[in-house]
């Protein structure tokens, strides 16, 4: 890798230096009040980015209300990463070319390259065409065009807040110094470790996975190959026991009125494109390993695919009519829905046995052959 952007090198270099070298001092000198403002300051910064600069601008999983956007954009410039308008245009593209040359922070060039190696090397100018929606947002092109004044700004005044009830070099120490290097390695995480590191649930030919731990120091970000497969939708942990603060946050505005129009993916949905895929990716598999089984195998997975689509349809159709029924149609409506839920509940079940069954087995055929 070519270093090209040596300004950011050296300021990323010479922070993590001081990081370590001053590491004593902070030691001897800390106290609760310190920890308070760490992680008061690791909180706004990290949150902008998840919530603001990731779910609102990139990928526009809802509306927000101005105020809102001026909290997280100016929030954001704790965690110094440019400006909302810049990140959204490396982060689409990483969407849109991922695990290829064109993926800005591509996996396939190496853990350190994706992590922050692609920091250091060239950065192309931000091609408007690809964030025009975000280029027509007054708070945005603002926040764009005075970046480094309001980030000086923002970290200057975080630093004098702690100074009050701080020694001015615990508050640098912990307000400025520790959590960037806390924010930067948890964002980092996202491209490096949470494309290396967990389970595929939902897109098995991505590099992104999920990793439970990887949610817990990132605001819920670590489902991250739920996230590459539903980039639409406002969550990243989908299930209520998920760990996933950012979701719970935009929740919880949409209440306040500062949020609204949250896109998510209707589990059935969810479920249907996930059999479809799932069959997909299988049936190349038993063709390859053509035995009794596999015979056997390829005639349920068919079988049971169908089954699924058909209640799925049934359900989708009963979920329609549901908006437009009478009172008193409405309540067989409800009944005949929940009868097909709990089939489709064992219908799923069933799937996802019987396809594990078939890639564990005709996987570990394939590594012996
Ligand atoms: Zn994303
Ligand atoms: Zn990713």
């Amino acid at each position: 890798m070519k270093i090209k952007n040596w300004g950011i090198f050296f300021f990323v270099v010479g922070y993590h230096v001081l990081v370590v070298a001053l590491l004593p001092l902070f030691v001897v000198r800390f106290s609760w009040s310190a920890l308070v403002l760490l992680v008061a300051t690791y909180g706004i910064g990290g949150l902008s980015i998840t919530a603001g600069y990731h779910r609102l601008f990139a990928h526009r999983t809802f509306k927000a209300h101005p105020a809102f956007e001026w909290v997280v954009l100016l929030g954001s410039t704790l965690a110094m990463q440019w400006s909302a308008l810049a990140w959204s245009f490396d982060h689409r593209r990483h969407h849109a070319h991922v695990d290829t040359d064109a993926d800005p922070y591509s996996i396939k060039k190496g853990f350190w390259y994706a992590h922050m190696g692609w920091l250091f090397s060239h950065r192309p100018d931000v091609e408007i065409k690809h964030v025009r929606d975000l280029h027509a947002n007054p708070r945005v092109r603002f926040q764009h065009q005075h970046y480094l004044a309001l980030t000086i700004a923002m970290n200057v005044a975080v630093v004098l807040i702690g100074c009050l009830f701080l020694h001015p070099f615990v508050a640098f120490y912990a307000g400025f110094l520790l959590r960037l290097f806390m924010i930067h390695h948890s964002t980092w995480f996202i491209n490096s470790l949470a494309h290396v590191w967990g389970s595929k649930t939902f897109a098995k030919e991505l590099s992104a996975v999920d990793n439970a731990l990887l949610a817990f120091l990132t605001f819920g970000e670590g489902y991250h190959n739920y996230h590459h497969a539903f980039a639409g939708d406002y969550r990243n942990g989908i299930r209520w026991y998920h760990f996933d603060p950012t979701k719970w946050l935009i929740w919880s505005a949409s209440r306040l009125g500062l949020a609204k129009e949250l896109r998510s993916f209707q589990r059935i949905r969810l479920q249907r494109i996930l059999v479809q895929k799932d069959k997909q990716l299988l049936l190349p598999l038993l063709h390859n390993h053509w035995d009794e089984m596999a015979a056997e195998m390829r005639a349920r997975l068919e079988e049971f695919e169908h089954g699924f689509q058909q209640k799925a349809d049934a359900l989708v159709a009963l979920l329609e009519e549901l908006q437009s029924a009478s009172a008193v149609k409405r309540q067989w409506v409800h009944l005949e829905v929940r009868r097909l839920k709990r089939e489709l509940r064992s219908t799923w079940k069933a799937w996802l046995s019987l396809t594990s069954f078939i890639a564990k087995r005709y996987q570990l055929a394939h590594a012996h052959a």
